[in-house]
Parts: structure tokens; sequence; C-alpha cells
């Protein structure tokens, strides 16, 4: 190594400075990224949480049901009491999550970004969420041992402005975008669908502002998908499942790895009776349900498939027994249509899921990566 480095400066001069640039530039960064860390839930499923997730959900096991569940400043008033706002679970972005699939994004709004590596051709990039996160993206990938120029491609799990808003950038650095027909137009002409609480950015802040005119980065779409194709990216197929409900063109992505069937659900499926916001205008709550059903009942090569890791477009990721979550959501859905009730997208304070979860034993957080660690 040191001999081949001294030989190279020797050269230097002759070449100057084009070489030494050329030499650098062909040295790829080296692999950073840990094992993702999870725990192990009641329900024998390997979790990695956020830290939000982690503490809403331990909060229901605790908080005595005639307590109203907490908002604003009490809510994290109520963290403290149950000690919830000591050492919570923090998730180390980027993670290796399965072979070739990492985790390369998460922001403060509890998004998710993930990169799957498709051999000698180039990475995927799933869902590259906000324009705020683009550098910090990168510079995951960079850690996970590729260079930028290998962003070949970026799916979208769906049109909003939190999964989509950052594939012009993309775009602009080469990357193909890859979005399904039904939510391709929301991404070009930066309509309500995609944009619907984007009316104003605030720059500044970094935040939708409520009011104004629409700022969304419009971005031609180069490829567009539709229900059941397979989608070959380098040495890497993706199965589209077409998912509507939460906006016309939602997709759930399935890839097959070392036996087990990943499930990158966008703001399908979230884990434990967590589900889409479907508040918004666009969404059908008919369409949404006939989704979960096909994703609960899906079957490959006429087999049923048991799903194995959920990997959503928000909070907390399953590692294994996905089948639960896309079960939960589905029972959550079909329940509250059947009454008639409003489906509420993030489930803690509602009746039913402190009903289930309360006096559940607490989750120690024990950090898997320390562990591992450890036995080493
Ligand atoms: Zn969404
Ligand atoms: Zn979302």
């Amino acid at each position: 190594m040191y001999s081949q480095i001294s030989r190279r400066f020797v050269i230097v001069p002759l070449f100057g400075v084009a070489f030494v640039w050329s030499y650098f530039s062909a040295v790829r960064p080296q692999p950073g990224a840990v094992p993702v860390s999870y725990i192990l839930t009641e329900e024998g499923q390997q979790v990695a949480f956020d830290k939000g997730t982690y503490q809403y959900r331990e909060l229901t096991k605790r908080l005595p049901i005639r307590e109203p569940f907490p908002s604003g400043p009490q809510l994290q008033q109520a963290f403290q009491r149950y000690g919830l706002d000591r050492n919570p679970p923090s998730r180390v972005v980027p993670a290796a999550i399965a072979p070739n699939v990492y985790v390369v994004g998460q922001d403060r709004f509890d998004n998710l970004t993930y990169m799957i590596d498709c051999g000698p051709q180039g990475v995927a990039i799933i869902d590259p969420t906000y324009v705020s996160e683009v550098e910090r993206t990168v510079a995951n990938v960079e850690k996970c041992g590729h260079l930028r120029k290998d962003i070949r491609w970026v799916l979208n799990t769906h049109c909003h402005v939190d999964h989509s808003m950052a594939d012009k950038k993309f775009q602009e650095m080469g990357a193909e975008i890859i979005v399904h027909e039904a939510d391709a137009a929301a991404i070009e002409k930066g309509t309500q669908v995609t944009a619907y609480y984007l009316l104003d950015w605030d720059s500044e802040r970094q935040m939708p502002r409520k009011n104004g005119s629409a700022q969304f980065p419009r971005c031609p779409v180069n490829r567009r998908l539709s229900d059941g194709e397979e989608l070959q990216l380098g040495n890497q197929k993706l199965q589209v499942i077409h998912t509507p409900g939460h906006t016309p063109g939602s997709v759930c992505f399935l890839l097959q790895v070392d036996g087990k069937k990943l499930l990158f659900s966008g703001d399908t499926v979230l884990y434990d009776y967590r589900v889409g916001w479907q508040d918004n205008p666009y969404a059908d709550n008919r369409q949404y349900l006939a989704s979960l059903q096909k994703l609960a009942n899906f079957t490959w090569n006429s087999a049923p498939v048991l799903w194995d890791l959920l990997l959503p477009g928000h909070g907390a990721m399953a590692l294994d027994k996905a089948y639960l979550d896309v079960g939960k959501a589905r029972d959550l859905v079909e329940a509250d249509l059947a009454q008639g009730k409003h489906i509420e997208g993030v489930p803690y304070a509602t009746p039913e899921y402190r009903q289930r979860m309360f006096g559940r034993p607490a989750l120690p957080f024990e950090n898997s990566q320390n562990k591992q660690a450890n036995e080493k």
C-alpha cells in the first residue's frame, strides 16, 4: 500500500494537478454504516425505534386510562414523569438494515430515506424527502461506500412533499425519477396533491407555512410505474404494488433479500397501528382499505407472502414479522370505516390503542448495537 502511494506521488510532478485529482476521486470511501439497532418488543418483534415512537408507545402503557392523553407542553412533562426523556433510543444513520439495504436519512419530521445497492450500475434511493435533507442524505450514501454520482435512481412511494420534494435536486445530480403513473403529474406540476401543506415554504425555518402559493420544485418524471411491474435496477429487482388510497399513485415495493421479503411501504403501512394521514382531501378511504387487504393477502408466484421487514416512510422500522403491522393497519382501517369513524393516522391517543397497550411491560431500551459490540 505504502509503495503504491509513494510511486504515485513520484509521478505527480509529471502529470500535475489533474492526476492528483483523478487519484483521489478514484478512492472509494470506506463503508461506514453500522448495523441498525433494534429492541425486542412484547410481540417478539425486532423493532428499530425512533425516539418519538418509543416515547409515545411507552407512555400509553404507563399513563392511567382515566387520565386524558397529554398534548403540547404536558406531553413533555408526561415523558419526564415516566422517565421516558432519559436515554430514549437514538437511531444512528446511516445504518445497514439487510444486505445491500440501508437507511440513509431520517429528518426531524421522522421521514425515512432508504438506499438499495444495485451493484456496479449504482444505487437507488427511496423517498429523498425535503430539499433541506439532500446534502445529509448524499453524505450518508458516501459513508456507505458510494459516490454522489452513483445515485442512479430515485423512487417515490408517493408524491407527498415530505417524500418527493428533493427529487429535482437528485435529478440534477443525474438520477432518474421513478413514480407511479397516477402520482407523476403531481410531481411534474407541483399540484396541491403533492404540496397540500406546502402552500408556502419558509426557507428560514425550513418548514411549510400555512398560507401562500405552492413552491414545490417541479420535476419531470423519467419513468412511470404501473401495478405488478417488475422494476430491474442494476442487479436488484423490485416488485411494484399499487396501493392507492393515501394518494392515487401510492405504491409499495417488494424486495427479496436472502429469502426475506422486505416491504417498502411509504405511508400506506406504518409500525404498530400507525397508518397514513387520511385527512387530506385527495385521500380515498375505501381504496385505502382495499390496498391494505391487497397487501395482507399478497401472493408471490401463487404462494401467500408473509412480510418480513417493514420499511415505512416514517417512524419505527420492523426488522421481522412485518405481517403483524400489515394486519394491524388493515384491521384498524376496516374497523374505523365499519363504524363510520375518522381514521386516526397516529394511534397513541385513541381509546382503542390505549386499552390495548395499558399495563404491558415496559421495554427496557437496550441498544443492540452496543450489545453486538460487547459480544465481539
Ligand atoms: Zn403521504
Ligand atoms: Zn409521509
